[in-house]
């Protein structure tokens, strides 16, 4: 037989003796005829375009899913934590929340003043203020929400902190807040609640007081 007449597999080039046997070789070691392949390679073609659709469409929406949320979260960030001390609530109509809680400050053992109108000003009114010299914090604002202690130090611009009230701090004495008759590690973050009696209370260690007592090596002893 002539070389021309030969069947060349176009695939590894093997040659054989007739087209049964060159297609007995394809459908064991190709598995596929000419046809079929352009067919498989057109059906993978569109399944690529088609997972490719779906992809582009998978990430648009999850695009869109993250702006909303991001909106969503804006928008509730910013009316949920908004700067006390830039919110205006100018008077009392209005309050969809009003609550009070009361304060004392003990700084060695002396009641410290907690001036009227902390927070009042010639047509400002913030939501966290005071009215009187009695302590009572008045929590007013035009949409619910909870406020912090730290907040009302914040529109009063004084220090508290879980190491500092105004200028004392606890490398020089002890710190302690007392929220209802129980003590409380929340220090600035607290939210306060209607009716609660705060007290925040700073002892020197080298001052004598109810409870800190000092030793003669000027060492602190702390009963609690
Ligand atoms: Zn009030
Ligand atoms: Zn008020």
């Amino acid at each position: 037989m002539p070389e021309e007449q030969k069947f060349k597999c176009e695939q590894c080039i093997r040659v054989f003796g007739s087209q049964e046997a060159l297609d007995m070789h394809n459908k064991a070691k190709h598995s596929l005829t000419k046809d079929k392949k352009t067919e498989e390679n057109k059906s993978r073609k569109e399944h690529r375009l088609f997972t490719k659709k779906i992809r582009n469409l998978f990430i648009f929406i999850v695009v869109i899913g993250f702006l909303i949320f991001g909106a969503v979260a804006l928008f509730s960030s910013s009316s949920k934590n908004e700067d006390v001390t830039k919110m205006n609530i100018i008077g009392h109509q209005n309050a969809a929340l009003h609550i009070h809680s009361k304060l004392k400050i003990l700084i060695d053992d002396t009641e410290q003043l907690i001036p009227p109108n902390i927070g009042i000003s010639q047509g400002v009114m913030r939501p966290l203020h005071t009215h009187d010299a009695s302590g009572e914090i008045h929590i007013e604002a035009p949409y619910k929400r909870d406020f912090t202690i730290g907040e009302f130090f914040q529109v009063w611009e004084k220090n508290f902190n879980s190491s500092c009230i105004f200028n004392y701090c606890t490398d020089k004495g002890n710190l302690t807040m007392i929220v209802n008759g129980k003590e409380n590690f929340e220090f600035e973050n607290y939210f306060m609640k209607d009716g609660d009696i705060i007290i925040i209370e700073y002892n020197s260690f080298n001052v004598q007081s109810k409870t800190n007592s000092v030793n003669e090596n000027g060492k602190t002893n702390n009963k609690k």
